[in-house]
């Protein structure tokens, strides 16, 4: 069996790997946006679309799945195999971004358009794509054909998010290769904890935090409560909070509630700007059995995950200019978390230079996005061509990331026996390397990181 990497090679995005069996049956695992080409008009795939059997997705994020309606548009019709929750929630994400595409695409000339970007895919090619889903279920060995099965392992990233087993028969040998997804972290709120992995022959690990530790001490609803009380009831302020609408947006609209049902929220407006996040947040709802035990008891005991009372989900845009202003203390939480593109964008602009608010940063921001810019607490601050003095308190924590850090890693490949073939991929280069030098040190011998397009015979 050849195992081509084809995206997250040394960087984060763009998850993308080849599986090809000497029967020349041809199962692609992820088949993620890379964001670094996105705008450009660059070849689709290395491959041809027609030829591939399967797709297996591990998770709905959009550098997992965002290429689905490319492959589609170009002439891929096999099967694309995921969890139930991993196909809503992709089905949302993927509906989301070609409904900014269709938009952007109004916004420019028709000259304009004749160079836009290849990777521009419209609704029609997701809901294409979508009728190709079939989904399955936690732990259930799925067989794509006689020699090949997979079965996914709960991950803990994101609901639905798995860890997928690719178990083959070839020359009369049994073999496995586990791919890690995008592994979670213990004791996230409303997420199962990553769960164990057998031992296979290869693993593909992630090293998102392949060199670096969770700094937080304090629990979510600690880290909420502190920041809630000094900005809105010391200083009668407003709490801006930029999050993805998928994932994060649900975790803290939970810990919220907690502090609700604990009489520790003050009596102020939360405002959930985001239609992608009240959508997705009825999927968290719909699947609130695969959520974790805290969850569960939550659920059984109050009847609701989320809604509490002075929650308010703001569906136009219009109320949403209205919020950036609203005369009286509160919380607003609006994506894109990295603070590009976005209504976030004018609740940040429209607060920067407001003493009484605070910017808090709960996820990774990349080199180049407003919110990377935002963490390094400059004096001025340029957005739209205006220059703006930062005067809003500018905070950030690591309790809400969904990715564990070097001990879950480590803890991840540990399961393996120590000569596992291991692959590194979707983390920085410097992560890469770290992570690499640690697992040799602890005995793990053959542990590789490949090049983009790098093939190997296994
Ligand atoms: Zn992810």
């Amino acid at each position: 069996m050849n195992l081509t990497f084809l995206g997250a090679t040394r960087q984060v995005t763009g998850s993308m790997f080849l599986l090809e069996f000497t029967t020349g049956y041809k199962v692609l695992v992820d088949c993620g946006i890379d964001f670094d080409k996105k705008n450009t008009k660059t070849t689709l795939f290395p491959f041809s679309p027609k030829e591939i059997d399967a797709v297996v997705l591990t998770h709905a994020h959009l550098d997992h799945t965002g290429n689905i309606p490319n492959l589609v548009k170009e002439g891929f019709e096999g099967r694309i195999y995921c969890t139930y929750a991993t196909y809503e929630l992709t089905s949302l994400l993927l509906s989301d971004c070609a409904k900014l595409n269709v938009r952007a695409l109004q916004n420019i000339s028709p000259k304009e358009r004749e160079n836009v970007s290849n990777h521009f895919y419209l609704p029609k090619h997701v809901q294409d794509s979508l009728e190709l889903f079939v989904t399955t279920d936690f732990h259930r060995e799925l067989h794509l054909i006689d020699e090949i099965s997979i079965t996914f392992k709960e991950a803990g990233h994101l609901l639905g998010a798995g860890s997928v087993v690719v178990s083959y028969q070839e020359n009369e040998e049994r073999k496995s290769i586990l791919f890690s997804g995008d592994i979670g972290r213990k004791n996230y709120p409303l997420l199962v904890n990553p769960t164990d992995v057998p031992k296979v022959d290869y693993v593909v690990c992630e090293t998102t935090y392949g060199n670096r530790k969770h700094r937080e001490s304090k629990s979510p609803s600690e880290v909420l409560h502190k920041v809630i009380q000094e900005t809105c009831v010391e200083r009668s302020g407003r709490l801006i909070i930029p999050a993805f609408s998928v994932g994060r947006t649900q975790a803290l609209l939970f810990e919220l509630n907690k502090l609700y049902v604990e009489k520790n929220l003050p009596p102020i407006k939360v405002f959930a700007d985001s239609p992608l996040a009240l959508k997705s947040t009825q999927v968290y709802r719909k699947y609130v059995r695969e959520l974790n035990e805290e969850a569960n008891y939550f659920y059984d005991k109050h009847h609701s995950l989320f809604d509490f009372d002075n929650l308010l989900y703001v569906n136009d845009m219009k109320e949403s200019e209205q919020v950036s202003n609203y005369h009286e203390p509160c919380i607003i939480i609006s994506s894109s978390g990295m603070v590009e593109g976005g209504r976030i964008e004018h609740h940040v602009v429209n607060n920067i230079e407001n003493q009484y608010a605070t910017i808090l940063m709960i996820g990774y921001c990349a080199e180049g996005t407003f919110g990377y810019d935002l963490l390094q607490k400059p004096e001025f601050l340029k957005s739209g061509g205006e220059n703006y003095r930062v005067m809003a308190s500018i905070q950030s924590t690591d309790v809400f990331s969904g990715h564990g850090d070097v001990d879950d890693l480590f803890e991840f490949i540990q399961q393996q026996d120590k000569d596992t073939k291991v692959f590194l991929v979707h983390g920085e280069e410097e992560s890469m390397y770290d992570f690499q030098y640690k697992l040799k040190s602890e005995g793990y011998d053959d542990v590789n990181i490949p090049f983009y397009k790098q093939k190997f015979k296994l």
